[in-house]
């Protein structure tokens, strides 16, 4: 199928280990931007299946397949037609090459991606900190570690595609929110681009 020239999907990118504010900023940036915010982590909490919720307990992945399998369909539609912030997604390198080719099919391109860099210490506090409110089963300190342990396995090669690509920006996510999202807009708004 040759791209689409009516449907260029723009799309942002929020990467962090777990419990490092992706969901929080992306959720801002949407609002600012006026385009959805895609949390592959919310759309996989609502496959009911119990193999998945089983996966999802335990911290490990789930399979490159089905995640861009439902982060696609998600993006085909109308909502997200001019673009949208992903958050959670991609993961590895086999989901990054999954957009990759899914853009180049379709029409559109990454604008930008994020990285909030948060010291593992503070990820597994911030996230036995809001079990109370998140309610999640993966919200505990052993699970939590081996996220932020799969987390520092699978992001360096990501982070390095992007930053390849011109398009990374590291922020220190342990400033405040509002802080954080300053420097997302205005990171967008420089014609700088990111620091290579
Ligand atoms: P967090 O980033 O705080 O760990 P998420 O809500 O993004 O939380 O993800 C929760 C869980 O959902 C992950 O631990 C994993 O099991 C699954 N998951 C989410 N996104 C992906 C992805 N892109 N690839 C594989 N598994 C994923």
């Amino acid at each position: 199928m040759s791209p689409d020239p009516e449907r260029r999907s723009q799309l942002f990118l929020i990467f962090g280990g777990p419990g490092a504010g992706k969901g929080t900023q992306a959720s801002l940036l949407s609002q600012s931007l006026g385009i959805p915010h895609i949390s592959s982590g919310e759309l996989l909490r609502e496959h009911q299946r119990r193999d998945t919720q089983n996966v999802m307990s335990s911290g490990e992945l789930l399979p490159d397949d089905l995640v861009t399998g439902v982060v696609m369909a998600r993006l085909e539609q109308s909502d997200a037609a001019q673009g949208a912030i992903l958050d959670g997604f991609p993961r590895t390198v086999a989901q990054a090459r999954a957009l990759d080719a899914w853009l180049d099919q379709r029409g559109g391109g990454i604008c930008a991606a994020f990285y909030l860099d948060v010291p593992p210490d503070e990820l597994v506090a911030r996230i036995v900190n809001r079990r109370e409110i998140s309610h999640r089963g993966d919200d505990n300190a052993a699970v939590a570690e081996r996220r932020v342990t799969i987390f520092n396995r699978e992001m360096p090669p990501i982070l390095e595609h992007y930053a390849a690509h011109g398009q990374l920006y590291r922020i220190d996510g342990a400033q405040s929110v509002d802080r954080i999202h300053k420097q997302i807009t205005e990171a967008l708004a420089s014609p700088a681009g990111p620091d290579r």
